[in-house]
């Protein structure tokens, strides 16, 4: 018998999206993950690989990190590795129907001299995870099958933090009740095309990382129109700008646009996640947004300035331009906003609260640049021509045009690197290189405080 075989049969897979039951080869490192799991009592999963399977706990309170707790921990059927992965809802009805976040993950290890004995117990082990570390040990109650109890041991990490603290999901940064609320599964196809290879990223990470920063990301690219750019084989060569509505699965908003030889084509904008991740699946990777809301594209509600430097320019002296640009908006009274563009520069975006005609919107940023043109010659360019940009950095205001974009904050960017146009906070650019943030990292800092929190007042 199959040691998954318990699992299996508890599960109807073609009503539940949990893994399928398999057990898996060895990895060098012992993985673990923890759960959070509402179902008909609210209680965490502890899970620890052993043998190519999930040992796993279902530990009513929860652990905790204060050495004189000692919490029941009742051992349930193994899982499969592919489980540490798992999070989302299982369907009213069926074996654990609830909402499942993942918690906690990452690795384990025995203490040494300790051979685990997952019969009788007990089993003391170091845990490597995000939010659990440290010494732990489960103790097996006598007379009882499957009773046993988990106590942190003292060490550094005792008494560290009370778990409730964390109460969003490490793989996705949402809350219960928003992965409770979920998306309309929009189906993705070809989860595991491989769209990068070293380090490896599926369309299913990428799928994942959008529904990660959605919280963060949406309100700033909302009901604005929108292109993206669509890679169909995962690859550079194929790749294609889309401007156009089209309408496959009914989540984006349409716009009728009259151009100056008077024809019509129809752009496109997101309402919410159900469109954002329904682009994902039509491969859209990079998302780039106009400086309107589509509901009103006489005005800019946005400026944005990209600093291109030249390519022999040093990361010093574009970071210098950033400060002397930050400087002069400061000057203005002008609220800003920095991120890194995941490529060669960094853009500064300006929230516009005014209602501000594209003409006006256009002179402000022209003369912005050229302002710094004339203070720092030898420093800046406001002229677009590379022959002109020598030694200097190009501060685009262009960009501020309508119909003009300027890559989402969030936004991927499919280039040499997989990397992110990651908004920052601004004493942070010294220490953030302009395209450094990967997917990983980016979904690190989602725990930390919005660098970009202030720009909630101008979001109408
Ligand atoms: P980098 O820091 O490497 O310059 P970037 O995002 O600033 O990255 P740019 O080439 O300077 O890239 O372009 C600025 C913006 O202009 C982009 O973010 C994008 O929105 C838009 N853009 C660039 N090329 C195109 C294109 N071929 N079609 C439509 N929009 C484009
Ligand atoms: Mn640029």
């Amino acid at each position: 018998m199959s040691k998954l075989s318990v699992y299996n049969k508890k599960r109807n897979f073609n009503k539940t999206t949990e893994p399928i039951g398999k057990s898996s080869k060895r990895a060098k490192k012992l993985r673990l993950c923890i759960q959070h799991h509402i179902a008909r009592k609210d209680h965490y999963d502890l899970r620890l690989e052993w043998n190519g399977v999930l040992k796993s706990w279902a530990v009513p309170k929860g652990p905790s990190y204060n050495d004189k707790d000692k919490r029941l921990a009742i051992m349930v059927e193994d899982h499969p590795i592919d489980y540490r992965n798992f999070e989302g809802t299982i369907p009213k009805g069926e074996y654990g129907g609830g909402t499942v976040m993942l918690w906690d993950k990452g690795y384990w290890e025995p203490v040494e001299g300790y051979q685990p004995n997952f019969k009788e117990g007990p089993i003391k082990f170091i845990l490597k995870g995000s939010r659990l570390k440290g010494m732990w040990t489960l103790v097996k109650l006598k007379n009882d099958d499957t009773s046993w109890l988990l106590i942190k041991d003292k060490d550094e990490y005792h008494l560290y933090d009370d778990i409730n603290e964390f109460n969003t999901s490490i793989k996705t940064n949402r809350t219960m009740d928003e992965i409770k609320a979920n998306i309309k599964h929009i189906e993705i196809t070809n989860p595991n095309k491989i769209i990068y290879k070293n380090p490896k990223v599926t369309k299913m990470d990428i799928v994942n990382y959008y529904k990660a920063v959605s919280k963060r990301m949406l309100p700033l690219i909302e009901n604005r129109l929108i292109s993206t750019i669509r890679y169909p084989n995962g690859s550079q060569k194929d790749k294609f700008y889309k401007k156009h509505f089209e309408n496959i699965y009914g989540f984006l908003g349409k716009k009728k646009i009259v151009n100056k030889e008077e024809k019509q084509n129809d752009y496109y904008y997101i309402k919410d996640i159900n469109g954002l991740i329904s682009e994902v699946q039509m491969n859209s990777y990079e998302f780039h947004i106009w400086g309107s809301l589509a509901n009103d594209l006489k005005h800019a509600d946005m400026l944005v300035f990209d600093l291109d430097p030249d390519e022999l320019l040093s990361l010093e002296k574009l970071r210098e331009g950033v400060k002397d640009l930050k400087r002069i908006l400061d000057e203005y009274k002008l609220d800003s906003f920095l991120k890194t563009s995941g490529g060669k520069g960094y853009h500064i975006v300006v929230p516009l609260s005014a209602k501000v005609t594209w003409e006006n919107a256009r002179t402000i940023a022209k003369n912005i640049a050229k302002l710094m043109e004339a203070k720092w010659p030898d420093k800046y360019t406001s002229n677009m021509k590379k022959e002109k940009r020598k030694g200097k950095i190009f501060i685009d205001w262009v960009r501020n045009t309508k119909g003009a974009t300027s890559v989402a904050p969030y936004s991927l960017r499919v280039r040499d690197k997989l990397t992110v146009s990651m908004p920052i906070f601004w004493n942070e650019l010294d220490k953030i290189k302009s395209d450094e943030i990967t997917i990983e990292k980016a979904i690190k800092r989602l725990r930390r405080k919005d660098p970009w929190g202030e720009y909630k007042k101008y979001i109408k």
